[in-house]
């Protein structure tokens, strides 16, 4: 029951959804400031036929449109994954609060790893960061994943 599942849960079913439809598993959350979740998405690249249809923009995108505005500044994104640049950036275009994450991605992360795009003199608003939330179980659905794949 959704009521009773914290965001990263939300998050991680959504990435398990995403799997079965094979996609790259990853999931994303959007919450306001009570909690309540205003779009929940995974991952769409393949079915979409757009490399930027990660889980993060496209929950991003439905709670902005929910909202009917640009800016999400009471959100919180939480995401199974460290976000890529794009996604990074996206967070600080849409000027979130706060992005929680699980698992470290020293490949193609762009928050702790490779760009660091909260660090850059260009992102002009950076949110409240939080890592490894859950970390054990969102890095193993990515390593099942692409373990079945290979
Ligand atoms: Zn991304």
């Amino acid at each position: 029951m959704s009521w009773s599942m914290t965001p990263i849960e939300i998050a991680l079913q959504e990435a398990r959804d995403a799997a079965a439809r094979g996609e790259v598993p990853v999931g994303a959350v959007v919450t306001d400031a009570s909690g309540t979740v205003l779009a929940r998405a995974g991952n769409r690249v393949e079915e979409m036929h757009d490399p930027t249809a990660h889980a993060e923009i496209l929950a991003l995108r439905a709670a902005a449109a929910l909202r009917g505005s640009p800016r999400l500044p009471d959100c919180t994104l939480t995401v199974t994954l460290e976000p890529c640049p794009m996604c990074a950036q996206a967070a600080s275009f849409f000027r979130l609060r706060r992005v929680v994450f699980g698992a470290y991605d020293p490949k193609g992360g762009g928050v702790e790893h490779g760009a660091r795009i909260f660090q850059a003199s260009s992102c002009h608003h950076t949110p409240e960061l939080i890592g490894g939330v859950r970390e054990g179980e969102c890095t193993s659905l990515l390593r099942d994943f692409f373990v079945v794949r290979r």
